[in-house]
């Protein structure tokens, strides 16, 4: 493989296009795909670019042509047996192979356990910069660089930055940030399958088994409704309440990281900065306040409903409907309500 150096005078025209490289578990694409496919086409918008993606992997023909659906331009299928249960060697190399030889001027990666690992490892191997965990993305209107704006500062700013002269401009994003691209109901685009050069010494550290956890997954990037539960529930018994309250709505139990870190809650469940970023249709946050990281992660929701007994609380500056009030009191009343629907 060709190493690019860092800062290596190159010609900025040759770079086009933008490549989302899509994800795939267990042969299944991974909803941020669609999100950054959906994000592409609106980068694309009113230029010749075209979007296209790129999956690594095999025996995985019809979950690639479903990505036809979504209004990309072209799909690069990297096919070997090799790249059927993911790599980190394995799918960085190939996928910059690729990049080196195809000058994309854009690449988006998921900012997934995934993505997170494979993304710097590929912009070193080509010899970009890289933003990482971006949440918002928009092309400058003076001289159409990406401007990629993710938080700073332990989300007390919004950062935005440029990559002025390295190709591609390389960017992870945060899943459940971007809206997901329309399904057509005819494909478009065409797939390319590419043959790596990858060999079973390029992998250094192989997969040997894969163990499910035991713990029940929590979909919160999926979630229509979404009930959370915030240090005002007061212990962990206070998770039957709102448990109580998603179950009757039908949706998932989040959290503020307040009771992530006392042990009240699994991590999986926490809403935020630094745990998942939502935007179900209803999101009702329970002795919440409404700190900036927990925004960061849920202030996209469609219809925001806050309990809470401070008046004063920020979470009732960005809500849509405000309960002041004891949750203790709030959630039994409205569990009746709901009863009598
Ligand atoms: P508090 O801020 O303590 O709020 C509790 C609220 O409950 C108060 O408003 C109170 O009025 C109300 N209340 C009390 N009793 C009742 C009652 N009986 N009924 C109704 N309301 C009641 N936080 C996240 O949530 N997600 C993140 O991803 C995240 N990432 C972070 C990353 C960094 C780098 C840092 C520095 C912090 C991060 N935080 C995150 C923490 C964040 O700053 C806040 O500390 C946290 O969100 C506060 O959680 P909370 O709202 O549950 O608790």
């Amino acid at each position: 493989m060709i190493r690019r150096k860092v800062n290596q005078g190159i010609n900025l025209e040759e770079y086009k296009d933008i490549w989302v490289i899509g994800e795939q578990r267990e042969g299944k694409i991974h909803p941020v795909t669609i999100e950054l496919i959906g994000e592409a086409k609106k980068l694309v918008e009113g230029t010749e670019k075209k979007v296209v993606a790129v999956v690594a992997g095999y025996d995985i023909d019809e979950e690639v042509n479903k990505l036809l659906y979504y209004g990309i331009d072209k799909a690069y299928y990297i096919k070997s047996p090799l790249l059927d249960v993911f790599s980190t060697d394995g799918y960085s190399k190939t996928i910059a192979d690729l990049i080196l030889e195809k000058k994309p001027e854009i690449v988006l990666v998921g900012a997934t356990s995934i993505g997170r690992d494979i993304g710097p490892r590929i912009a070193a191997k080509i010899g970009t910069g890289l933003v990482a965990d971006c949440t918002k993305l928009e092309m400058d209107p003076e001289d159409g660089k990406l401007l990629q704006t993710r938080p700073a500062f332990g989300g007390n700013l919004m950062a935005t930055i440029v990559c002025p002269i390295n190709r591609p401009q390389m960017a992870t994003v945060r899943p459940g940030v971007m809206e997901k691209a329309v399904h057509e109901s005819n494909p478009a685009g065409i797939i390319e399958e590419i043959a790596p050069v990858l060999k079973e010494d390029d992998i250094a550290a192989k997969v040997v088994e894969i163990i499910q956890s035991g713990k029940k997954r929590v979909n919160l990037t999926d979630a229509k409704i979404i009930v959370s539960g915030g240090r005002g529930i007061k212990g962990p018994e206070g998770f039957e309440l709102i448990k109580a309250l998603a179950d009757k709505m039908g949706g998932e139990v989040g959290s503020s990281r307040a009771c992530v870190d006392s042990g009240w809650i699994d991590h999986m469940h926490q809403v935020g900065q630094t745990g998942t970023t939502v935007r179900p249709e209803i999101y009702v946050a329970c002795g919440i306040s409404g700190a900036i990281q927990h925004l960061a992660g849920m202030s996209e929701s469609k219809y925001i409903v806050a309990i809470n007994t401070d008046p004063t609380a920020p979470i009732f500056r960005i809500c849509d409907y405000g309960i002041v009030g004891d949750l203790k009191e709030v959630i039994p009343a409205m569990i009746d309500e709901l009863d009598k629907t």
